[in-house]
């Protein structure tokens, strides 16, 4: 079979002139799935263009809708005027409208859902402009005591105080929409002296402190192959995407940094999408530093406020930020004149949202790219296997860093194997002697460690060890995770905490609870094993609130702390030279998870975390605990051999025809009954089934399952996965036979195309 092309030629026509316009079609601001036709009178004909909110008639009042093509016709024959102009400018650029249909198109979701879900809500809200308005602030008071006399029998005082201190400080009206407080609440605290009520405008940048400038470094051979590589494509008729594979350490980011540069030299723009985690104002300074003389550089991610997104969303639209540095749905931002896009650890799955429209930031990068000509450059050091098939096949050109900058050497990377451990009191230690050792050597030195938590994964289940009975969640069909520290058990998916049962509920034996592997006893093994250590831990329990994870990035880079325990979130991206030793703990329950990618999502795992270790001027040093240490994802990574693991699971996709050999669409139902749901997830088969179109391209369905988590938050779940070499076909099909259909009242549907989370 054949791979499908990635993007059909007939998308990259060039955009419509301006000419007289008589009609203008619509995408209402109303969740609803249409376009409608309106009349332009004589006063707007000439200054209408796409992307403009416009004010309509709508039934007896009206509305906002946004202007989206200019029929010469209208589909209806009275059709009624616009009123008017709702902003002088348009909202989107084109570019942005047609990217919108693309996704409707191919994510199968509504077309006015992908518009709307472009703009934040601040700038559709239009509330949160530049005026002046009241900020709040808690006013300075560690008088614990008098706080909670002051606020006996408030409870919502009490609620919006709280959300307050985590938000340090907010403009009124936004506190109060995010918090549900009015705004005499706020005035009640301000007369108990707890906040402060201010009129001045604060500066909402979030970083707006001023930079010393620096300036490029001199680069490398390769690094200057690299970076020729990219400007050619700046400068070419039709520039291809770029495939930069650096290995960790390498020197991507200046690489960047030079291409931007060029960007702005010629006029232009840039676009810079990065996980979110790594978006710590560490990468961002060093982007301020670069560019901070040329423009302004706008920051757009999920921990600003409202305000915040609005004001830098404005910089942009307006052309004083010409270089944008965002994550995921920073590939919406207005920037008028891209020159180039960059996307950095491009294999990230957070480039995919995870909820309607599910689409794919790398993926709309590269077509953004392709609909304004501009070279879209993917950066990593462990590609997707998309990416690399698609520089395999010449979709992509490639360029490589296979060196460390200043010659630094790669770890050296240790397998150990768990089952040979010895047992310990009965029990198998959970950090093997190795790694023991080598971390009491790094504290001795006062050299920096970091170990590596995988959360993902069944092993954090409280079970117990002698009829090896597993606790589950009462609403979801996953087990409960035992914390220690309030002795509760919890669900990692809906909010269910009870305490934890002192003996087994099956047989009553009594060190139930305190048995069980969980990470949390990993971290306490870590703790009472180097006592005399500082240990920090990173995860999103432990990391809420916003400036939490910075403050944790910063003590461990001013050596405050010694060893760094985390999840994910400390995976990828974070450079501290003093780091010689990384130890990997529980990476390879992951493999186990009932998905094709999950080897893929181990190795990238593995080598991104080693590649923490050894980026000073010590060689740095990782372990890998394993159960399955000889499981190829583990060699592939012990000899940082990434591209003999993309052979092998290349071979391993093509003979299933997984992708990227075909694409990966998950049909998802989810409803209170099993049994209803599972008919009409039957149901949807059979119609699909019986669809001409998709006989006529010979597409397989197969029969649908329950999901790998049958239940969540008592919702049962059916899957329907389908493999395609047509996804837009299948995707104009799902809509007519199972979206447009009714279903009953409690039954939820979800389409994901491309799918990433197999759970
Ligand atoms: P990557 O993004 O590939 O992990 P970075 O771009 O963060 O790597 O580079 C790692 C370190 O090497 C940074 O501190 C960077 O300043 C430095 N560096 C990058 N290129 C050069 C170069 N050509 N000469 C000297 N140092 C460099
Ligand atoms: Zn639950």
């Amino acid at each position: 079979m054949k791979p499908s092309p990635m993007h059909s030629p007939d998308l990259l026509t060039p955009l419509e002139p301006l000419t007289a316009r008589t009609y203008v079609r619509v995408a209402p601001e109303l969740a609803l799935d249409k376009l409608f036709d309106y009349a332009l009178p004589p006063a707007l004909a000439g200054r209408v263009q796409p992307g403009h909110r416009l004010k309509v008639p709508w039934g007896r009042q009206t509305t906002l809708a946004y202007a989206v093509e200019f029929p010469d016709q209208p589909q209806v024959a009275n059709c009624r005027e616009v009123i008017g102009l709702a902003e002088a400018e348009p909202l989107l650029p084109p570019v942005l409208i047609k990217l919108a249909r693309w996704m409707a198109d191919y994510y199968c979701c509504d077309f006015n859902q992908a518009l709307r879900g472009m703009l934040p809500d601040a700038v559709r809200a239009r509330e949160d402009g530049f005026k002046q308005r009241y900020w709040v602030q808690a006013a300075a008071a560690d008088r614990e005591v008098t706080v909670s006399e002051l606020l006996k029998n408030a409870k919502t005082q009490r609620r919006a105080w709280e959300f307050l201190l985590k938000r340090g400080g907010g403009w009124l009206a936004e506190l109060s929409r995010e918090c549900g407080a009015t705004p005499a609440v706020w005035r009640a605290l301000a007369d108990k002296g707890l906040v402060t009520v201010s009129r001045e405008r604060m500066e909402r940048d979030p970083l707006a402190a001023p930079l010393a400038a620096d300036t490029p470094l001199t680069l490398n051979a390769e690094q200057q192959a690299a970076l020729a590589l990219i400007v050619s494509q700046l400068d070419a008729p039709r520039p291809q995407p770029v495939l930069l594979r650096g290995v960790t350490g390498s020197g991507k980011t200046e690489v960047y940094l030079q291409a931007l540069a060029e960007a702005l030299r010629r006029g232009r723009g840039g676009l810079v999408l990065v996980p979110e985690i790594a978006l710590t104002p560490q990468t961002v300074e060093r982007f301020r530093r670069r560019f901070g003389a040329v423009t302004r550089v706008a920051v757009l991610h999920s921990h600003l406020s409202a305000g915040e997104r609005h004001d830098q969303w404005q910089l942009i639209r307006g052309g004083q930020a010409r270089i944008v540095i965002g994550a995921r749905s920073a590939i919406f931002a207005p920037l008028a004149l891209p020159g180039l896009i960059v996307v950095d650890e491009e294999h990230e799955h957070t480039y995919k949202q995870e909820e309607s429209p599910h689409y794919h930031a790398r993926d709309l990068a590269v077509l953004r790219g392709a609909f304004e000509r501009v070279p879209v450059v993917l950066g990593s050091a462990t590609p997707s296997l998309e990416t690399v098939y698609n520089a395999q096949q010449k979709k992509y050109l490639a360029a490589t860093l296979s060196r460390r900058v200043e010659d630094l050497r790669l770890p050296v990377i240790h397998v150990l194997d768990l089952r040979r451990e010895p047992p310990a009191d009965r029990e198998r230690p959970l950090i093997a002697a190795a790694l023991r050792a080598a971390v009491h050597d790094r504290l001795s030195r006062h050299e920096q460690c970091i170990i590596f938590l995988n959360r993902r994964g069944y092993s954090t289940s409280l079970s117990c060890p002698q009829c090896g009975h597993v606790a589950e969640c009462p609403h979801c069909s996953v087990p409960l995770t035992y914390h220690r520290a309030t002795r509760t058990v919890c669900c990692h998916l809906c909010d269910h905490a009870a305490p934890a049962p002192r003996a087994c509920p099956e047989c009553a034996f009594e060190r139930y609870q305190y048995l069980g592997t969980g990470t949390q006893k990993i971290e306490d093994a870590i703790v009472s094993e180097f006592t005399a250590a500082r240990v920090c831990r990173m995860d999103s329990d432990s990391m809420r609130g916003r400036h939490a994870f910075q403050r944790a990035l910063d003590d461990f880079r001013a050596g405050r702390t010694d060893i760094l325990v985390g999840t994910q979130m400390i995976a990828k991206g974070l450079h501290f030279p003093n780091v010689t030793l990384v130890g990997i703990v529980n990476c390879d329950a992951a493999l186990q998870l009932p998905d094709f990618r999950a080897a893929e999502r181990v190795f990238q795992q593995m080598v991104q975390v080693a590649g923490r270790a050894g980026r000073g001027d010590r060689p740095g040093e990782v372990f890998i605990q394993s159960h399955a240490p000889f499981h190829p994802a583990i060699q592939f990574a012990r000899h940082h051999d990434v591209e003999g693991f993309c052979d092998q699971e290349l071979d391993y996709r093509r003979a299933h025809q997984y992708p990227p050999f075909r694409r990966a669409v998950l049909v998802c139902f989810r409803g209170r009954s099993e049994e209803k749901t599972r008919f009409c997830i039957e149901t949807a088969a059979k119609r699909l089934r019986a669809s001409k179109a998709l006989l006529a391209i010979g597409q397989e369905i197969p029969d649908p399952a329950p999901a790998p988590i049958q239940k969540i938050r008592d919702r049962h779940r059916f899957h329907l996965f389908l493999l395609t070499s047509h996804p837009l076909t299948l995707s104009r099909v799902i809509r007519e036979q199972v979206f447009s259909q009714e279903w009953p009242d409690d039954i939820r549907v979800t389409v994901d195309v491309d799918a990433v989370n197999m759970l």
